[in-house]
C-alpha cells in the first residue's frame, strides 16, 4: 500500500497549485506562476514526491491523502474532492448534512476530460441566460445562489464494440392489377438474410443516476479526442462525483444500443420490398472494451416553490441549458401597476372631457 500527497506546491513559492481550465495548466494563486502536468511531475519526483496517478499500482492504493468523500444523507450522492474544495451542500439536493470521510479506494476513473471553462465564465453563462426574463425570482439573481455554482466531473462509461451482426427478415412485395371485372393482388413472400461486422467507438453511458439525461443530452457533445490520463491533479478546484451505475448494468445498456444500431443499419440494406419484417437477428460481439472516465459539467439547482431548477454548462464546449421560472406575484404586480395606471389615465380624461 502507497501513500502519496494530493495537493501539488508552486515550485516559486511554494503555495498551493489550482487547475487552469484556460490554460490547461496548474497556477499559483498567489504568485500567478503557471506549470504543464510534465513541470510538476518532474519536480516532484526531484522532491521524492511519489507519482499516485501515472501507474498502474494507483489502483492498489487503498488511502489516498488530501482526497475527501463526502456522502449526501438525504439522496446518498457520493462526491470527491481535494482536501482545498470544501463541500459543505450537496451539489443535487441542497442538504447541507453530508458526511465526510477519508477517500477510500475504488475511485479510479482511466480518462478525464479537463474543465476548459472557469467558473466565472458559467456565471456569466447564467447571467446572460437570465436577461430579458423581468419575472424572475429572485432567488435567481441572488449572489449567494449564483456563487453556488459548482464545476462538477460526472462520472461516464465509454464502450468500444466490434459486433458481428445477422439478420433474417420476412419482406413482401404486393402488385396489383385488374383484368375485365377482376383485381388481382399477388403477394411475393422473401426471407432477407443480410450480414455484416460494425464498428462502434465510445458510446457514452452516464454513471450517475442523480444527473438528469435529459439535461446531460442537452449540453452533449463532449470531445472525446480531448480525453486524457486521469490525474488526481484535475480535481483542484472541483468537484467530482462517484458513479452508482455499475459497469455490468452500463454495459448491458450500451451493448443493447450498438445492437439496435447494427439491426437498424442490416435491416435499413433491404430494399424494393413493400414490407420488410425482422424474423431474428443474432450478434457476435467480437471486441469490447470499457473506459471509466469522468466529463466536466457546471451546476446550479436553485430551489424555487419546492422544485429545483436546475442550470448546467458543459464544462468543456460552454453548453448551456436552464429553467428559469416565473415569479407570478411579480408578474401580477406588474400588470396590476398597468391597470391602475390605465385607470388614472383613463379618469384624468374623462376628468379632462367632463370639464369641457
Ligand atoms: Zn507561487
Ligand atoms: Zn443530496
Amino acid at each position: 500500500m502507497s501513500k502519496a500527497v494530493m495537493d501539488h506546491k508552486c515550485k516559486s513559492c511554494g503555495a498551493e497549485l489550482k487547475f487552469n481550465p484556460h490554460g490547461q495548466n496548474w497556477k499559483c494563486d498567489y504568485c500567478k506562476s503557471e506549470f504543464t502536468k510534465q513541470e510538476i511531475d518532474e519536480y516532484e519526483a526531484s522532491r521524492g514526491v511519489e507519482q499516485l496517478d501515472s501507474d498502474a499500482s494507483a489502483v492498489k492504493v487503498e488511502k489516498v491523502d488530501g482526497i475527501d468523500e463526502y456522502v449526501c444523507n438525504n439522496c446518498g450522492a457520493r462526491i470527491v474532492a481535494d482536501e482545498h474544495t470544501s463541500a459543505t451542500f450537496c451539489v443535487y439536493c441542497k442538504n447541507t448534512a453530508i458526511i465526510k470521510n477519508k477517500l477510500v479506494g475504488e475511485f479510479n476513473p482511466t480518462k478525464v476530460i479537463p474543465f476548459y471553462k472557469t467558473k466565472d465564465d458559467a456565471v456569466a453563462a447564467f447571467k446572460g441566460l437570465k436577461k430579458g426574463r423581468p419575472f424572475m425570482p429572485k432567488e435567481f439573481s441572488d449572489k449567494k445562489n449564483i456563487d453556488e455554482i459548482r464545476g462538477i466531473y460526472i462520472p461516464f462509461w465509454l464502450y468500444d464494440y466490434q459486433i458481428g451482426g445477422t439478420l433474417e427478415a420476412r419482406a413482401t412485395r404486393v402488385k396489383s392489377w385488374t383484368s375485365g371485372n377482376t383485381r388481382y393482388t399477388k403477394t411475393d413472400v422473401y426471407r432477407c438474410v443480410r450480414g455484416g461486422t460494425m464498428r462502434f467507438n465510445k458510446i457514452p453511458v452516464d454513471g450517475s443516476t442523480r444527473f438528469n439525461n435529459d439535461i446531460m443530452n442537452s449540453i452533449e457533445p463532449f470531445d472525446y479526442s480531448k480525453l486524457v490520463d486521469f490525474s488526481h491533479s484535475y480535481l483542484s478546484g472541483f468537484l467530482a462525483e462517484k458513479y452508482d451505475v455499475d459497469a455490468t448494468q452500463a454495459n448491458n445498456e450500451a451493448m443493447m444500443r450498438a445492437k439496435n444500431s447494427t439491426d437498424d443499419v442490416l435491416k435499413k440494406d433491404i430494399k424494393g420490398y413493400s414490407t420488410v419484417v425482422r424474423t431474428s437477428s443474432s450478434h457476435n460481439i467480437a471486441q469490447a472494451m470499457n473506459e471509466y472516465v469522468l466529463l466536466p459539467v457546471y451546476m446550479l439547482n436553485i430551489k424555487y416553490n419546492n422544485k429545483m431548477y436546475t442550470f448546467a454548462m458543459n464544462g468543456q464546449s460552454g453548453e448551456i441549458v436552464g429553467d428559469i421560472p416565473i415569479d407570478k406575484k411579480k408578474a401580477l404586480m406588474f400588470f396590476f401597476g398597468i391597470f391602475i395606471g390605465t385607470i388614472v389615465i383613463l379618469s384624468l380624461i374623462w376628468f379632462i372631457g367632463g370639464k369641457m
